[in-house]
């Protein structure tokens, strides 16, 4: 690996787990210039996933990752604000600005509010977001979560876990397009079972802090409301910088935006199987990171970003992990195990040979996950 035209001074702006991934995969590379990370957070990173499971009914589940070793001078409690891509300088919003021959992009997003931008229902992304409701649902107020993603289904499981009764706002079927028919079927039937309701209809606003406005006209009420409707990239300190591409920060296949500068995580768009678009995924941002890194250390000799998505979820009483490409169509073309409700492990085929195989309550290790979805059953 050719490090000798590689950059001096590395600024890296994010500190979550994409930001952190790219400092370790960066010294793991022989990188041993100047390396500084920007977060606007004023704490270390930590884990997103465990804020919407374990921790939020009792505390349990640690969010702590393992101690950083590259070393990287850590910049906290202060965002960039705007990129000089000329004068290669980031500004920070304490009205100082830093040089770099080399940046990394990984500012992530935030939680898109269903009422815009002061709405008064929570959301959940931070570890404060996390403190707050755990807080307001230890006093067992009835809670109406708006979203049926992965993150609304978690954060209704945990809600009913703390003895609140729970409305699910769902614009269909609960968790359908990242999961498929399939599970989604068993995840809704698990919920149910455990005492959800669901309300299959669009949330059309929130109108006061205890209303949910539904596009048929009816209203959802309850103590505490709870959005999970999406998220939305943070790219504004980007705005005037020339690197959006129709409001979107796309990225090549190795994470290069230009040469000198790339970009890893939520915050970016990157080629996939089925176009250019963002995986909010914590494995992708993971993944990503680390071909960034080394495209920046070492141009096109870097490896191509080859995704192999892994994802996960923890949410009334089941614990689901997949390998592979999600959603799944149709029923499992293997099946080991009862039914997808119980210890299962199922294996589905795309059209275009792609598979995904995904463990619901087994102890599966993930390599072999990954080779079933891979190699086929
Ligand atoms: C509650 C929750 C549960 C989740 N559960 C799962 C799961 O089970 N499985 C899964 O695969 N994924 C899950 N995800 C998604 C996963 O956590 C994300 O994909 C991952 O954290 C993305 O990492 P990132 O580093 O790109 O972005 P982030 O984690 O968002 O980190 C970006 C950091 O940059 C900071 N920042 C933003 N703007 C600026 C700026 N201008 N200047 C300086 N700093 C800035 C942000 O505050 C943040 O600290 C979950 C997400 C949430 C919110």
């Amino acid at each position: 690996m050719k490090l000798t035209d590689a950059p001096r001074r590395i600024l890296v702006i994010g500190n979550g787990i994409a930001g952190q991934t790219a400092c370790d995969s960066l010294r793991a590379a022989g990188f041993d210039g100047d390396l500084t990370i920007v977060g606007d957070e004023p704490r270390a990173a930590y884990s997103r996933p465990a804020l919407s499971k374990a921790l939020l009914v009792d505390g349990g589940g640690s969010h702590e990752l393992a101690l950083p070793t590259h070393d990287a001078a850590e910049v906290l409690g202060v965002a960039a604000v705007g990129l000089d891509v000329e004068s290669r300088r980031v500004s920070l919003d304490d009205g100082s600005d830093l040089p770099y021959d080399g940046l990394v992009i990984a500012t992530g997003s935030r939680a898109r509010r269903l009422g815009g931008d002061h709405s008064p229902e929570l959301t959940l992304r931070t570890l404060d977001d996390a403190l707050v409701l755990r807080e307001r649902l230890a006093a067992r107020p009835s809670v109406a979560v708006v979203g049926a993603g992965p993150l609304g289904m978690e954060i209704a499981s945990a809600a009913l876990s703390a003895g609140c009764p729970v409305t699910l706002v769902a614009a269909g079927r609960p968790m359908l397009s990242h999961l498929g028919p399939c599970l989604s079927d068993a995840f809704t039937a698990a919920a149910v079972a455990r005492g959800l309701t669901v309300v299959v209809c669009s949330a059309a606003g929130i109108d006061d802090a205890r209303g949910v406005v539904l596009r048929d006209g009816s209203r959802v009420e309850a103590d505490l409301l709870v959005s999970a409707v999406g998220d939305i990239p943070n790219t504004e300190w980007l705005a005037t910088s020339g690197l959006m591409t129709g409001g979107r920060l796309e990225a090549d296949s190795r994470g290069r935006i230009r040469p000198v500068i790339v970009a890893a995580g939520d915050v970016a768009a990157v080629p996939t199987r089925t176009g250019v678009r963002r995986i909010p995924l914590w494995s992708s941002a993971i993944e990503q990171a680390k071909v960034a890194a080394l495209a920046l250390l070492t141009g096109d000799e870097a490896p191509e970003l080859d995704l192999d998505p892994y994802f996960w979820t923890e949410q009334f009483g089941l614990n689901l992990k997949a390998a592979g490409h999600l959603p799944a169509a149709g029923e499992p073309d293997f099946l080991l195990g009862d039914s997808p409700h119980g210890p299962s492990v199922m294996r589905w085929t795309h059209d275009d040979g792609h598979g995904v195989a995904v463990a619901v309550n087994h102890r599966i290790p993930i390599p072999k996950l990954r080779r079933m979805a891979s190699a086929g059953a």
